[in-house]
């Protein structure tokens, strides 16, 4: 798919998420993509029932719920989530602007870019089973993009976290049969998923194996068996069609270190007036943007992204003149809200 917008927006962590709001009320419209199938970046993803006290005059508030009232702050703007994608190519264009193409294949168009990536994108991590690559996309999968794509099949899902319970509840109703692997009888997941787990065990539904799984077996990247080693060193082979695997994840800078933009440390050095990087057009703001004194704080990438929208504006409406308001006295400000 094919889109042309404002400003793309790397990342939908919590500063991606503000940046949304600060260029809406400069009438910037924008499209955000992240790797994640949620928004919230760290928030979300490595802490989201912690505790955040130092978002300025809300005293207390959890990762998950900061993201969900970003999230409803920014729907007066109407921002575009590609969630699922990988930014992997930035170009410049010939006219003007530049095109950014994700690994699903989508491409956008915008005058201005904004990264918000934090640390990176997060990715899985991938268990060291010999020969596994042969079978990824085709058998073997570290996300779940449509759940229908598993009617029928026979599921071998590996891990012990929350995404290993969450999806084993979810899928077993749709398998044709499902296994759970995991090194131990201990979980790190919820523990009402832990016994909803146990109950579909002991309904008969699926089974739940301890050990590692040691050995893929099958044909042309289409698997017919795991093969598991218990404890005592005895094995098993499963058959299966899927094996999904969820071994947690790890944040990666990835194809955002071939983009031109000058590095410090993994890290994008910006001016501290624009927040924008060594390239006209291209922001770095939140965890990801390097300055003195930079701080990897929420605060610190609201008030980045607000900085950032007064130039985005400039090269976006390059025959417009930026008008500065509050949004606490400004009726056309208001009226963007949709509270007037
Ligand atoms: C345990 C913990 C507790 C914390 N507590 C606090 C606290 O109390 N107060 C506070 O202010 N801060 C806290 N922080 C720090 C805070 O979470 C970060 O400063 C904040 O998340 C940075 O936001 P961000 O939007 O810049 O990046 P992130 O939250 O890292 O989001 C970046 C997003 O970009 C995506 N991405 C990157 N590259 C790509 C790509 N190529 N394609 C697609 N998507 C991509 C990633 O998947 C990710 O979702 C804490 C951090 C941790 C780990």
């Amino acid at each position: 798919m094919n889109f042309t917008t404002d400003a793309i927006i790397i990342g939908a962590g919590p500063v991606g998420l503000f940046a949304v709001f600060e260029l809406g009320l400069v009438d910037l419209k924008a499209h955000l993509v992240d790797i994640l199938d949620r928004p919230g970046g760290q928030c979300a993803e490595l802490y989201p029932d912690k505790p955040i006290y130092d978002i300025p005059s809300v005293p207390v508030v959890t990762g998950e719920d900061l993201v969900k009232r970003l999230v409803d702050q920014i729907k007066p703007f109407d921002p575009v989530f590609h969630l699922g994608e990988l930014v992997v190519a930035l170009e410049e264009l010939p006219e003007g602007g530049f095109r950014l193409t994700t690994d699903q294949g989508t491409v956008l168009t915008a005058p201005v870019v904004v990264v918000s990536a934090g640390p990176g994108s997060f990715q899985p991590k991938k268990p060291p089973i010999e020969g596994i690559d042969a079978y990824e996309g085709t058998s073997v999968f570290y996300a779940v993009r449509k759940m229908e794509a598993f009617k029928g099949r026979r599921i071998v899902i590996a891990g012990g976290g929350d995404s290993a319970l969450d999806w084993t509840i979810n899928l077993q109703p749709l398998a044709s049969g499902l296994a759970l692997v995991h090194h131990r009888e201990g979980f790190r997941a919820a523990e009402n998923s832990v016994k909803k787990m146990q109950g579909l065990v002991d309904a008969g539904k699926m089974e739940f194996i301890v050990g590692k799984i040691t050995l893929l077996k099958g044909q042309s990247g289409r698997l017919a068996s795991v093969t598991v080693e218990a404890k005592d060193g005895g094995e098993r082979e499963v058959p299966c069609d899927v094996l999904l695997p969820f071994f947690g994840l790890t944040m990666k800078l990835g194809p955002i270190a071939e983009f031109g933009l000058n590095l410090n440390e993994n890290r994008i050095p910006v001016d501290t007036e624009k927040f924008e990087s060594n390239r006209r057009g291209i922001f770095a703001i939140g965890d990801i943007c390097y300055y003195p004194g930079k701080l990897k704080l929420i605060l610190s990438g609201f008030h980045e992204a607000a900085l950032m929208a007064q130039e985005a504006f400039r090269i976006a409406r390059p025959d417009q003149k930026l008008k500065f308001q509050h949004t606490s006295s400004s009726t056309s400000l208001q009226k963007k809200l949709g509270v007037r």
